[in-house]
């Protein structure tokens, strides 16, 4: 038996809780993993209160990353002991997830933990810290540099936007930080940001080109924010999007892309190619200052992650969630 937390759906309506499974229940997959931490990531919050569409299929074990030790495996990679990793790929979403004490799962969907970490520094970093190094990657690929002037990232004070900044500042870039959190201003300091901007300077409609700022940027608002961060960016700088949090809709116009040669990258990290999520996890290891997670990151019990689903979605959490799934 090992405990789970549960979503279903039935007449009686959308419900998440804590429960006991059998291991004969767990999903098909080639490796089963002994899971130790998992996180709450922002689609997680969704799954779990069912305020978004994330569980294609009932009941569901959320969870959209895990780490943990192979219990079992028919997967040549790898063996009994081996300390793994998962982000995305449909876990916690169509196939049961990490917040969980056991899973069972594809190996071609792991990724060997790497040995500068332990499982709940991992954690800390999770889909949305390898997601804000898929950004980082994205502006290098575009030729964004250093020198070439101001960073902004939006959604700052949430889980990708501080393993971004922390990222970026690393990496000698000069990061702003947008946040609806101004009081955070010293923590965002702290991750490396040189200033701080109000993000009700963005979220309001806007026009369709700014006074040129940003050599680059990496958006997790979405919304009338990604259109004004798009229209005040500087002549051929490049704007990665990978979120939603301020809403899907993108009211902008072509006038940054023809005639400031803007570019916009999409990130998606769920199906990103395992190249390049090695790739990514290769550069955590090596950019990502260690001591700064402890600073972004807090651990909550399993048997906390509902209520604490609920916090996230309003905004009541700073930085990454850890679930210590045997706590
Ligand atoms: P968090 O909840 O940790 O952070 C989101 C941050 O966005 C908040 O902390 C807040 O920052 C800001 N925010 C929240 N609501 C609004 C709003 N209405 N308007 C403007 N800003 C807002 O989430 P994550 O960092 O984990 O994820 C951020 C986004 O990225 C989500 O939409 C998530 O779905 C998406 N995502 C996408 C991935 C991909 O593969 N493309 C992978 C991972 C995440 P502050 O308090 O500083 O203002």
């Amino acid at each position: 038996m090992f405990k789970a937390v549960v979503i279903e759906k039935n007449d009686q309506g959308y419900r998440s809780s804590l429960q006991e499974l059998d291991d004969s229940q767990l999903p098909e997959g080639d490796v089963t993993v002994k899971v130790s931490h998992s996180t709450l990531n922002y689609k997680d919050g969704l799954a779990i209160t069912g305020k978004g569409p994330v569980v294609r299929k009932f009941p569901m074990v959320p969870g959209i990353d895990l780490v943990g030790e192979v219990e079992e495996s028919s997967h040549p990679d790898y063996k009994v002991g081996d300390l793994v990793l998962l982000n995305g790929w449909g876990v916690g979403e169509g196939h049961w997830g990490g917040l969980a004490q056991k899973a069972r799962v594809k190996g071609d969907w792991l990724v060997p933990l790497p040995s500068k970490f332990t499982p709940a520094q991992a954690m800390s970093i999770g889909t949305a810290g390898y997601t804000a190094m898929l950004c980082v990657l994205a502006l290098e690929r575009q030729g964004v540099k250093p020198e070439d002037g101001e960073i902004l990232v939006t959604g700052a004070a949430g889980g990708v936007g501080s393993v971004a900044i922390s990222l970026l500042s690393h990496l000698g870039y000069q990061v702003v930080a947008a946040t609806g959190r101004p009081d955070d201003a010293d923590y965002l300091k702290s991750l490396g940001a040189v200033d701080i901007i109000e993000r009700s300077q963005l979220s309001e409609p806007g026009k369709p080109l700014a006074k040129e700022r940003w050599a680059g940027a990496v958006d997790v608002v979405g919304s009338h924010t990604l259109a004004n961060v798009c229209a005040s960016t500087r002549y051929r700088g490049v704007v990665t999007a990978c979120g939603l949090a301020g809403g899907m809709d993108f009211p902008s116009t072509v006038a940054p892309f023809i005639l400031r040669g803007v570019t916009l990258v999409g990130i998606d990290s769920v199906m990103c190619p395992r190249e390049e999520r090695l790739e990514a996890w290769q550069r955590l290891a090596k950019d990502l200052d260690i001591t700064k997670l402890e600073a972004i990151s807090q651990e909550v019990a399993l048997s906390e992650a509902i209520p604490m689903a609920e916090k996230l979605l309003k905004g009541e959490v700073r930085g990454r969630l850890v679930v210590d799934v045997n706590a």
